[in-house]
């Protein structure tokens, strides 16, 4: 598509639409450069302001909106989206590059967490407590915590905006929402679908444009009262650092190095299944991915030979073409990563088996990689690499393996496979790790269950997902009635 032909989208500034003004942002196809999917807007200091001070005017009436009626356009907006899964999911792997696959069950996802956070506008409540004297009633109050903003990565650019945005509209917040800009389109898909659904003007304002401009505001302002951000930890620690100002509140979601352990009693085809799903889905690019496998010394070799069959059968391609099992990279600097990281493995001495090439001729594509006896100090297998590299660690029983697994700055997922439970329950209690899998891949969750990481990979403040978001989106307030 040319440049001409590329449609201009929208921001969304107190419930009114507000199209690009001079330059845009041009969202690429990654898997074929040359097209532009869409023109959006560059917001300035003055759209960001003007958003935040829309927030926090739709805030009174929106947080005194009773939760039930605050689910049913939860809910309507969740019918919105099951009504256009394919029209999204298309235009998620059109800007982002994973398989058409992968992005309907990610709309799927969004669908589903709306839908659940609809259902918690009847549930959730402050508690009663037992008082100390005659005649008194004692009971908390869960209220909104006030003006949230929302900034989001590019790796789920709608399944993560849902888990952050649903809770806080159900909980009273409103939200001013910044995707990133790799991917605003399936972002604005979502922010449209909540409009249709009845939203007020104000509760949710949407921006998109220079990620640092908007961002460094939208922690700084004194009228937000909760950032919660997931990307890398060097922006993370900035909105950190920019939201203390204010005593905001913050969750962080900052990367893994996720590690799969895999016992020699395991069964080695489910462990090769877990290690190419964790590893290459998404093509790597998933928070929770498998980057690192442990494996015991006595069937390494073994698992390393099934493995890399594996990995020389997967079809890496365009995500919108039947059969292609991994898109590509989003962009040219993830593309230059991978490579880099496949350079750096082979000078710091590790055995490529498999892979170890990009091609950025026409999009971003790199070759599903895997590095054998990776010592667990080098680069490769410290730091995150957000791209379809294995490195492949040898480990000599449980306790070295769980050492190795340990041995990052990272906490955010791990997982082990055996058929040993003594095994697989101590690999669980000790490892470092926010989550834990036993005979499952790293990645996937649950939307119901509480996620975030140790270490490194969070501000270890808060979790999302499930009832445990509702820690972060709202305040107790306690109160005491003597009624003598
Ligand atoms: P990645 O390296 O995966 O692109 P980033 O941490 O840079 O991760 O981006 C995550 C999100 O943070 C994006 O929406 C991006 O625009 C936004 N962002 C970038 N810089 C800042 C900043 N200084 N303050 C707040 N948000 C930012």
């Amino acid at each position: 598509m040319a440049k001409t032909n590329a449609k201009p989208y929208s921001n969304l500034i107190g419930g009114n639409w507000k199209a690009p003004n001079g330059s845009t942002l041009e969202n690429h196809n990654p898997a074929d450069y040359s097209e532009i999917v869409g023109l959006f807007p560059i917001a300035s200091l003055e759209d960001t302001k003007n958003a935040i001070d829309a927030a926090h005017s739709a805030l009174p009436a929106w947080s005194r909106t009773p939760a039930p009626t605050r689910g049913a356009i939860l809910d309507k907006a969740s019918q919105i989206i099951t009504s256009r899964i394919d029209e999204i999911a298309t235009a998620l792997t059109r800007e982002e590059g994973k398989t058409l696959a992968e992005a309907k069950g990610e709309v799927t996802r969004a669908r589903d967490i709306f839908k659940y956070y609809a259902g918690e506008g009847w549930r959730y409540s402050g508690q009663v407590l037992p008082s100390s004297v005659n005649d008194e009633l004692l009971y908390t109050r869960r209220e909104s915590l006030g003006v949230v903003s929302i900034i989001t990565p590019w790796n789920f650019p709608i399944a993560i905006p849902a888990w952050k945005i649903a809770p806080a509209l159900i909980y009273g917040n409103t939200v001013v929402f910044k995707p990133a800009e790799d991917a605003p389109h399936t972002a604005l898909l979502l922010v449209e679908a909540l409009v249709e659904a009845g939203l007020p003007a104000g509760v949710i304002n949407f921006l998109t444009g220079d990620g640092a401009l908007i961002g460094t505001e939208m922690a700084s302002n004194s009228n937000v009262n909760g950032i919660s951000f997931t990307g890398s930890h060097s922006t993370g620690t900035k909105v950190y650092q920019n939201a203390i100002k204010n005593m905001a509140r913050v969750q962080l979601e900052m990367g893994g190095k996720n590690g799969l352990v895999i016992l020699k009693d395991a069964n080695l085809d489910l462990a090769v299944k877990f290690a190419i799903a964790g590893g290459f889905g998404l093509s790597g690019q998933a928070c929770t991915a498998t980057s690192r496998v442990i494996v015991e010394e006595e069937i390494a070799d073994a698992f390393v030979s099934a493995l890399t069959i594996a990995t020389k059968n997967l079809v890496v391609g365009n995500g919108l073409e039947s059969g292609v099992q991994m898109g590509p990279l989003v962009n040219h600097d993830q593309l230059e990563t991978s490579q880099s990281y496949m350079t750096l493995g082979q000078k710091e001495g590790a055995k490529l088996l498999i892979g170890g090439e990009v091609d950025g001729q026409k999009g971003y594509f790199a070759q599903a990689t895997i590095f054998d006896h990776v010592e667990p100090t080098m680069r490769i297998a410290q730091e995150e690499i957000f791209g379809p590299v294995i490195s492949v660690i040898r480990a000599n029983g449980l306790n070295d393996a769980i050492e190795k697994a340990n041995a990052i700055s990272f906490g955010l997922s791990a997982g082990v496979v055996t058929n040993n439970l003594k095994d697989a329950f101590a690999f669980a209690n000790q490892v470092d790790a926010g989550v834990v899998k036993i005979n499952e891949p790293t990645t996937g969750l649950a939307l119901n269950a509480p996620f975030g990481g140790f270490k490194g990979s969070s501000a270890n403040t808060f979790k999302e997902q499930g009832q445990a978001a509702m820690d972060f989106y709202t305040r107790t307030k306690t109160i005491y009635v003597n009624h003598g």
